[in-house]
């Protein structure tokens, strides 16, 4: 079975009707990064830097973060690593920051947080430009953004960052790209200003859903209303697609959602390229992904779009997969 699952990953991931999917890792432990993506991935699609952040009993240091986003880096093999700012809050909480509030998922989390402390943000900023050097490809990503100001802001702040560290460390730095999480759904109506400002999005299909539907993702009083196949969410995954197409917003997608196999289906059809999903994922898509045609899905999603709930999108993407063995 290893073997099999080599062979698959060592083919590039496209449709029969030769559309290149391109996928990528989701991390956030760096343990067998490197092997990981040697096996197949395009690159790192989401590096969660607040994982190694959770690990510690205090903030790290710069030069502690310097030494991990590092060993990020060298593992993706000059690959693409899109490293998101830290997240915490919410669902990932910090022993040594404790946030109490009544409701955390609406409240201080994410580049909300980093924003509110600059000194964290800039020490953050600096240690993943420091780490990228010259040549690496470091791509940022903003989680939780729900206003344009706050990308103007982080902008600033990454402006000061890159200046201080071409000017101490790296005189031949370039500017990373820099991207946000599609996660708050006011900003699946501003995507147009958006794509002035960044140069790629990344669709947080877990938190997009949470708040789409109004849904506590971890609670499991209502978890059966936690459904990312929720024909409304699929709309906005669709129009999120097709508003990034006319804006010639580079997007992708990095929830859970881009590591299924039904997800996949839908994705595809709806036209995007870049997925990035967990390791245990990766062979499973590629297989999928080189048996369907953009063409077929394309008729499958209009049909999934049609249904009246998550129920029904889902036994019906059941059975084309079945077909499909
Ligand atoms: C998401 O919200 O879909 C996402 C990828 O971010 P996280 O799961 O880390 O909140
Ligand atoms: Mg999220």
């Amino acid at each position: 079975l290893q073997k099999r699952y080599a062979e698959e990953l060592s083919k590039p991931a496209k449709t029969l009707d030769e559309r290149r999917i391109h996928l990528y890792l989701n991390a956030g432990l760096l343990s067998s990064l490197a092997s990981e993506i040697a096996e197949g991935a395009d690159g790192v699609g989401l590096y969660r830097t607040e994982i190694p952040f959770m690990l510690q009993t205090r903030f790290p240091s710069e030069a502690e973060q310097v030494e991990v986003y590092r060993q990020v880096l060298d593992a993706a093999l000059g690959r693409p690593v899109v490293m998101r700012t830290l997240d915490v809050g919410g669902d990932k909480p910090l022993s040594y920051l404790p946030i109490i509030e009544e409701n955390p998922f609406l409240g201080w989390r994410g580049v909300r947080l980093t924003l509110d402390h600059p000194e964290l943000f800039l020490v953050q900023l600096r240690a993943m430009l420091n780490a990228s050097g010259e040549g690496k490809q470091l791509h940022i990503l903003l989680p939780m953004v729900c206003c344009l100001d706050e990308i103007d802001q982080a902008i600033v702040y990454l402006e000061q960052a890159y200046l201080e560290v071409k000017q101490d460390v790296h005189p031949n730095l370039k500017r990373p790209q820099i991207g946000i999480m599609l996660e708050v759904p006011a900003l699946l109506f501003q995507l147009e200003e958006v794509a002035k400002r960044v140069d790629f999005i990344s669709v947080g299909s877990n938190d997009l859903t949470q708040y789409l539907l109004a849904v506590d993702r971890n609670n499991p009083r209502v978890s059966t209303l936690y459904d990312s196949y929720h024909p409304g969410i699929l709309r906005a995954l669709t129009q999120a697609r097709l508003a990034c197409k006319e804006y010639q917003l580079p997007i992708s997608v990095c929830g859970e959602l881009a590591g299924e196999p039904m997800g996949v289906l839908l994705l595809v059809a709806m036209g995007y390229t870049q997925l990035s999903m967990n390791q245990g994922s990766l062979a499973k898509i590629n297989y999928l992904i080189r048996r369907v045609s953009y063409q077929d899905l394309s008729e499958l999603l209009a049909q999934a779009l049609s249904l009246a709930n998550g129920a029904e999108v889902r036994e019906l993407l059941t059975l084309y997969l079945r077909e499909k063995g």
